[in-house]
């Protein structure tokens, strides 16, 4: 420390002595103003620099000043996705990247969301949150329907558990009314003003889901996200999403509600399950929904680790129709051959008869692709085919649900959150491997939903009975038994 000495009118600088230094200056007060446009975009998220509408210096300026976090999203040694989490080598590919004109690693596990690569930048906002929405001190509930005796304690079990910031599993049959039993703790969450998420590995559950929600909660503002929606409004209290979608939310949601938890991708796909929780502010519950846990979520939730409840009935207190087995012999071999099985075929027109809309769940593609053509030749309705890859899949549902189509041959994308009034249900070549417990169960789970028409006919055809087969019907008639009680 110096001070300045006047010595014959020339100003020269001296030592202070020690015990005279003053204290240190105060930070100098900038006049640094955020800009409220960035903020909102940016909260509880985390984008890669090219998804924001903002111009670089921005965001650079606002980092200097302790506003934003700006990270490389991919680290190296060793190789780690900053958006996914994945560090799995051989999910990363290199390439010479003509932006950076570098040898560039980019990360295939989230892909889906757009290309992360060496040369990307994530962003994220770290200054003060923004207010979210101005929550009035009333119910946004404008559900006026009445739940059953088994789903009002089941919404007051997850209600509790939700205010306790618990952890909880519903595991409820399919048709018992899941999502009513959501409301009242949805409804807590939004007049509470905190943040919350519906998410389901699967975008026909997404798109089954928004319109029930956005009907029950007509006031408050729903982001409905999947992969090719328009929609990007943000920060919104209430979202509904793919679980892919979650990647992009940092620290962001007082509670996540996965529906289908058990629905492939988010059992097989560790990247899943990182999305939520990377989605969750820290110490927030998440909610398990689910006709068919997996083993895992299963055993926590019987030893008592996992709070839960269970509902075996539907809320039309029908039992779950129980699932016939009809051997056909090779099916395989005789659609190759062109040939439909007659023990098919009249079941099939029985249906028809009644003028019910009939599921045909195929294992494949290549089997949907060969089935196909075969029933609309046989039959005198309108028939369609559907795959995770059919650029008209939800047109396709769409008429489906309408009466346009009679019939609808799929793969399993649809085993589940398609809800059809009188449908009957038919699992052709129930034998192959990819038709599981659970996947069985789930198709089942199809038939019977309407409380007008709470039965139907769900016929597995195969070629031999599988223990899968077994153990889906055993799980229906125990279901059933406890139901009764
Ligand atoms: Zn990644
Ligand atoms: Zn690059």
């Amino acid at each position: 420390m110096l001070s300045f000495v006047r010595k014959n009118n020339v100003l020269s600088a001296q030592p202070l002595p020690a015990y005279h230094l003053p204290s240190p200056p105060l930070p100098v007060k900038t006049s640094f103003q955020f800009n409220p446009d960035l903020q909102k975009a940016l909260y509880g998220r985390h984008l890669l620099l090219n998804e924001l509408p903002f111009p670089k210096d921005l965001i650079d300026e606002h980092e200097a000043h302790g506003f934003v976090r700006i990270e490389q999203a991919i680290a190296d040694r060793p190789l780690t996705c900053k958006r996914c989490s994945n560090h799995s080598s051989y999910l990363f590919y290199s390439y010479h990247c003509a932006k950076c004109g570098q040898i560039c690693y980019y990360c295939r596990q989230c892909l889906k969301l757009g290309i992360v690569k060496s040369c990307s930048t994530l962003v994220e906002w770290t200054g003060p949150p923004p207010a979210i929405w101005h929550p009035v001190n009333k119910s946004f509930c404008e559900w006026k329907g009445k739940l059953s005796e088994a789903q009002a304690k089941a919404a007051s079990a997850l209600l509790e558990s939700v205010k306790k910031q618990e952890n909880f599993l519903v595991w409820a049959v399919c048709g018992s009314g899941k999502t009513e039993l959501l409301f009242p703790a949805i409804d807590y969450m939004l007049t509470n003003n905190k943040t919350l998420a519906i998410a389901s590995p699967r975008t026909d559950v997404v798109l089954e889901l928004a319109p029930r929600m956005r009907q029950a909660f007509p006031d408050v503002p729903i982001s409905v996200l999947y992969g090719g929606s328009q929609e990007r409004n943000h920060p919104v209290p209430f979202v509904i999403s793919t679980t892919h979608q979650l990647l992009r939310y940092k620290d962001y949601f007082d509670l996540i509600i996965i529906d289908e938890v058990d629905a492939f991708p988010f059992n097989h796909d560790p990247m899943l399950p990182f999305a939520a929780s990377k989605a969750l502010k820290s110490f927030a519950p998440l909610v398990y929904l689910t006709a068919t846990p997996s083993r895992q979520l299963k055993e926590k939730f019987l030893s008592k680790s996992l709070n839960g409840m269970k509902i075996p009935v539907r809320f039309h207190g029908y039992p779950l129709p129980v699932p016939e087995m009809k051997w056909i012999g090779n099916w395989r071999k005789q659609i190759k051959k062109g040939r439909l099985n007659p023990i098919f075929l009249n079941w099939l027109n029985k249906s028809i008869g009644m003028k019910h809309p009939v599921f045909i769940f195929v294992p494949s593609v290549e089997i949907l692709k060969m089935l196909e053509p075969l029933i609309k030749q046989a039959v005198t309705v309108n028939v369609g085919g559907v795959h995770a890859n059919d650029p008209d899949r939800h047109q396709k549902v769409m008429d489906f649900r309408e009466g346009r189509l009679r019939i609808l041959v799929t793969t399993t994308i649809l085993e589940r959150g398609v809800t059809i009034s009188y449908a009957d249900a038919a699992v052709f070549g129930a034998d192959d491997d990819i038709f599981d417990e659970q996947a069985l169960v789930q198709i089942s789970g199809r038939v019977g939903r309407d409380i007008k028409h709470p039965t139907g006919s769900v016929v597995f055809f195969h070629y031999g009975v599988t223990l899968e087969m077994t153990r889906a019907v055993k799980h229906i008639l125990n279901m059933n038994r406890e139901g009764h009680k």
